[in-house]
């Protein structure tokens, strides 16, 4: 079996834009209306010759209250079941309560968490990604999901740890 590689994080900040960049092809369901990915897709992949699944996950839209308890269910069901998490961030808005929530379940778990540092579209938004060290869950890697910055050194990121 490949290694399987679970891609979570709060609605919004681009999941799904960044499965489609990381297979290569665009299949990953993308709306600008949130909550229509549907839940737990995967794909396959790969990178330098070396095979592997990404799962998208996603697919509700809970309420505001609902939120921190579904993305820490989400962040649980990713810990059980891939070999490497990539926790997605809106690196433009920052570490949210729902981002630290997830955060904080990803701290217990046994295999590779990456901190994806998403919609660092230009140099200037650098400067916004050394905060996400606070979800202390190691370094933020800068990628623009959406043109494709930075998502080359991602993909070699993950192939190191899977
Ligand atoms: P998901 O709900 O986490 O799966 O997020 P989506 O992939 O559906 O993206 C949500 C919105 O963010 C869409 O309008 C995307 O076009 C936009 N988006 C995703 N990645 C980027 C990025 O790298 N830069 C910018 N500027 N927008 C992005
Ligand atoms: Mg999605």
């Amino acid at each position: 079996p490949t290694p399987v590689v679970a891609v979570v994080g709060r609605p919004n900040v681009g999941k799904s834009t960044l499965v489609n960049r990381l297979i290569g092809r665009r299949q990953a369901v993308v709306e600008d209306t949130p909550g229509v990915t549907r839940d737990r897709i995967a794909y396959d992949a790969q990178w330098n010759g070396r095979r592997f699944t990404v799962v998208d996950t996603g697919g509700w839209e809970p309420d505001a209250e609902g939120r921190a308890a579904a993305i820490a269910a989400q962040a649980e069901a990713a810990m059980a079941t891939a070999d490497v998490i990539m926790l997605v961030v809106d690196a433009l808005v920052g570490a949210t309560d729902v981002d630290e929530a997830a955060a904080r379940v990803l701290h217990r778990a046994k295999k590779p968490v990456i901190v994806v540092a998403n919609k660092v579209d230009d140099a200037r938004a650098e400067s916004d990604v050394s905060a996400l060290w606070s979800l202390g869950l190691g370094e933020p890697f800068p990628v623009s999901a959406l043109h494709g910055r930075g998502s080359g050194d991602l993909l070699d990121v993950l192939l190191a740890k899977m």
